[in-house]
């Protein structure tokens, strides 16, 4: 029943292993691009899976209000309604309704909220999360619960992750177990570690296929993410999945690898492909600047992306500054692209016992900074 994980090497805390959904089997560490509306936005699926991405993430909160979980399971479920045949993993939809600040109201049972699509009233519980999730056809299952903000004090913190336990029991007893399918808890607690050991303990005590560190990268910092990673991960079980929800940045990535995370997913790369931002080998550049506008050279020649090996910098620049849509595109398709290289390299150094060489070469070459002007 449910989802199978195997672990298949180890590399001191990092993990290499293989996630088996009902759409196909998912290789660990794993980046997930976020496909928000049923949309890893401008990227074709096709465009997607050449990446090398296995599994995309679809946000339950955008989809309940448009097109609708009903509606969308008629059509026969997100798979096929995006046409992305693979694993999907669906958030719970706490994320987005607890940031809707004014238009949401909270109670023990559940949240109430006016969709900022057209005013409608919503409501969304422990159950309905789980239910909506199932209407998608998510292979992974995420636990609805209340998102700690940041920055808060431990009371509220102890306050907001025990309703979050609460919630997370009554979404095990609704979800509906099948052959490929699995329901992961979320660990939150934010940055206190007494609070984590709690969430934590409580979570594997009830049993779930996978359990992801939530309230992180929240404006917490890069010292406090780390050092919260570092006491909660010894209380997760060997055998499940690790998710790190909303991180990060190519380093954050690595550094959270060599603690033991298997799965991320983030914005970062897509939202910085639109907004003209490269991620790659050798850091961050912005295609906007004046100085690509006569480089024939491409943003990375090593990299294998159509946008590397098609066109120059100068055309991309040119794309940016004339708000073509193929800039964007271009742009989101190398950074999906890097990103799913990093995990590739991630993977091997861990299946060939050379992790911490592979993380000194990633460093300096990030540390080197983009290639000289012409
Ligand atoms: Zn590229």
């Amino acid at each position: 029943m449910s989802l199978s994980f195997e672990l298949l090497k180890t590399d001191g805390l990092a993990r290499r292993g293989r996630i088996t959904t009902a759409h196909g089997a998912v290789e660990t560490p794993a980046f997930m691009p976020v496909g928000t509306a049923g949309t890893v936005k401008a990227m074709t699926p096709q465009a997607v899976a050449e990446t090398g991405t296995e599994i995309v993430l679809g946000n339950t909160f955008h989809l309940m209000l448009r097109p609708g979980a009903e509606r969308l399971a008629k059509l026969g479920g997100l798979h096929t309604f995006m046409n992305w045949p693979g694993p999907i993993l669906t958030d719970s939809g706490g994320f987005q309704v607890m940031s809707l600040a004014e238009l949401r109201k909270l109670d023990p049972d559940g949240v109430t909220f006016r969709s900022p699509v057209d005013g409608t009233t919503h409501r969304l519980t422990p159950e309905r999360s789980i239910e909506i999730q199932h209407l998608l056809d998510a292979d992974i299952t995420m636990s609805f619960d209340e998102c700690t903000t940041w920055p808060v004090e431990e009371a509220a913190a102890a306050y907001s992750m025990r309703l979050s336990m609460k919630w997370a029991e009554r979404g095990r007893r609704t979800f509906l177990e099948r052959k490929g399918y699995g329901l992961f808890a979320i660990v939150q607690g934010s940055v206190f570690p007494r609070l984590r050991e709690e969430s934590a303990k409580l979570l594997v005590k009830m049993g779930f296929d996978g359990y992801a560190i939530g309230g992180l990268a929240v404006g917490e910092g890069k010292d406090l993410m780390f050092s919260t990673l570092d006491t909660t991960m010894p209380q997760l079980p060997v055998d499940k999945p690790r998710y790190l929800m909303g991180v990060g940045r190519p380093a954050d990535i690595v550094s959270a690898v060599q603690r033991g995370v298997d799965m991320f997913d983030c914005v970062m790369p897509t939202r910085a492909g639109r907004t003209a931002q490269a991620f790659t080998r050798r850091g961050e550049l912005n295609l906007r600047n004046a100085r690509h506008r006569d480089d024939p050279r491409p943003i990375d020649e090593h990299c294998a992306c159509p946008a590397c090996r098609n066109h120059s910098r100068a055309y991309l620049h040119h794309l940016i500054r004339s708000e073509e849509i193929l800039g964007a595109m271009l742009l989101t398709w190398h950074n999906v692209h890097y990103y799913q290289d990093i995990m590739r390299g991630l993977r091997g150094a861990i299946e060939a016992g050379s992790l911490g060489h592979w993380i000194a070469a990633f460093e300096a070459e990030q540390g080197r900074g983009d290639i000289p002007s012409l």
